[in-house]
C-alpha cells in the first residue's frame, strides 16, 4: 500500500484543525489503495491550535502527526519543516482553512498516476477576494514571468500533490530565504494543473495583510531576479551615451557661435550627466556581482536528475 501524507501549515487555525481532518477523512473513505496521514505544522500559534492538535492526535493516533514551532516562523518555514519531516511516497501541501478543497486530492492522485511528478490546483476565479489584491497579484505574476527565468502559472497555488522524488529535490535547495512557488518551478519536473474555484476560508481571517503580501512578492522577486540590476547597467549606459551626444553638440556650438561661449553652463550639465551615467553603470556592474554572490551563496544543486521514467514519458516515446 502506498503512503500519502498531507502537510498542513497552521497559524492560529484552532477552528479549522478538526474540520480539515474530517474533510480529508471523508475523501479517503473512497480511496482504498492509499494509506493516508496528516502532518500539521503548528507555526507558533497563539490560540488553541496546539491543544486541538494534541486532542486530535490522542483521538486518531497514527493518522495525525504534528510539529510545533517555538514561535511564528512563517508559512515558508512551515512548508520546509513539513517536507523535511515527510516520509510518504506522495506528499500533498495544503492550507488548514479548507480554501484548498480536499475533494481535489483524488484528481491529483490520478494525475500522478498518469505519470506527472506534481499535480497542482490552479485558481481560475478570485471570487470573494478584494479587487486590489487580485490586481496586484496578477501584476506580480506577469512581472515575475517577464523579468526572471522562473515561470509561474497564473493562479497556481501551493496546493499540490508531489512525488517523493520531487519533494527530495525541493529539499536539496537549502536557501534560507525561501520562496516555495519559485523553488517548485525551479526544480523542474512535470506539473499538471487542475482548475478550481476560489473558496472562502472556513473560519478566522487571512494571515496576510496588504503589506505582508507586498513583502512576500518582493522577497520572491529579489530571490530570483537579477533583471533590475542589469537594467541599471543599460540605464547608466544610455545616460553616458546622451552625455557624449551632448558633448558633441557643445563643441559644435562653440565652433559655430564663438561669441555665445563663456557661461560654462553647458560644461557643468555635461559633467553632471556624464559622471551620473558612469556612476549608475558602475553600480549596475557591482550589483551584477552581488547578484552572482547571492546566487552562489544559495548552493543550489547544479542539476537534478530525474530517476523514475514516468508512465507518461514511456507513452510519449
Ligand atoms: N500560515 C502559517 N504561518 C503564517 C501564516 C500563515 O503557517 O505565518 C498558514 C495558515 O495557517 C494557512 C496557510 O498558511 O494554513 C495560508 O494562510 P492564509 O489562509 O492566511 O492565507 P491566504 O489563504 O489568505 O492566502
Ligand atoms: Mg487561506
Amino acid at each position: 500500500m502506498k503512503r500519502i501524507e498531507m502537510i498542513v501549515p497552521c497559524y492560529n487555525e484552532e477552528p479549522c484543525i478538526v474540520p480539515l481532518y474530517e474533510a480529508v477523512e471523508k475523501v479517503f473513505a473512497l480511496i482504498k489503495d492509499y494509506d493516508w496521514s496528516l502532518l500539521y505544522i503548528n507555526d507558533g500559534s497563539s490560540d488553541g491550535t496546539l491543544a486541538e492538535l494534541k486532542k486530535l492526535k490522542a483521538d486518531k493516533g497514527e493518522r495525525v502527526q504534528y510539529i510545533s514551532f517555538a514561535r511564528n516562523f512563517g508559512k515558508e518555514s512551515a512548508i520546509y519543516a513539513g517536507l523535511k519531516n515527510s516520509t510518504g511516497e506522495l506528499v500533498v501541501l495544503m492550507d488548514a482553512d479548507l480554501q484548498h478543497p480536499p475533494e481535489l486530492i483524488p484528481q491529483m492522485i490520478e494525475g500522478i498516476e498518469e505519470g506527472y511528478d506534481c499535480c497542482g490546483a490552479r485558481r481560475v476565479s478570485r471570487k470573494g477576494e478584494p479587487i486590489i489584491r487580485s490586481a496586484f497579484s496578477r501584476m506580480f505574476y506577469s512581472t515575475i514571468n517577464h523579468m526572471t527565468e522562473m515561470r509561474l502559472v497564473q493562479g497556481g497555488s501551493d496546493f499540490r500533490c508531489m512525488t517523493r522524488q520531487m519533494v527530495d529535490s525541493i529539499l536539496l535547495l537549502t536557501e534560507r530565504e525561501r520562496f516555495s512557488k519559485g523553488i517548485m518551478s525551479w526544480v523542474g519536473f512535470e506539473t499538471k494543473w487542475i482548475p478550481y474555484e476560489n473558496v472562502e476560508r472556513l473560519a478566522g481571517k487571512s494571515k496576510w495583510n496588504f503589506f505582508g503580501l507586498v513583502r512576500y512578492a518582493l522577497s520572491g522577486f529579489i530571490a530570483f531576479a537579477t533583471a533590475p540590476l542589469r537594467a541599471m547597467i543599460y540605464f547608466g549606459s544610455v545616460i553616458v551615451a546622451a552625455a557624449v551626444v551632448y558633448a558633441v553638440y557643445l563643441v559644435y556650438n562653440a565652433i559655430r557661435y564663438p561669441e555665445n561661449n563663456g557661461s560654462g553652463f553647458g560644461t557643468i550639465v555635461l559633467l553632471i550627466l556624464f559622471f551620473g551615467g558612469v556612476l549608475v553603470t558602475l553600480l549596475g556592474i557591482i550589483g551584477e556581482y552581488v547578484a552572482r554572490i547571492y546566487m552562489e551563496l544559495k548552493h543550489r544543486p547544479i542539476y537534478i536528475e530525474k530517476i523514475n521514467t514516468t508512465k507518461k514519458q514511456e507513452k510519449d516515446s
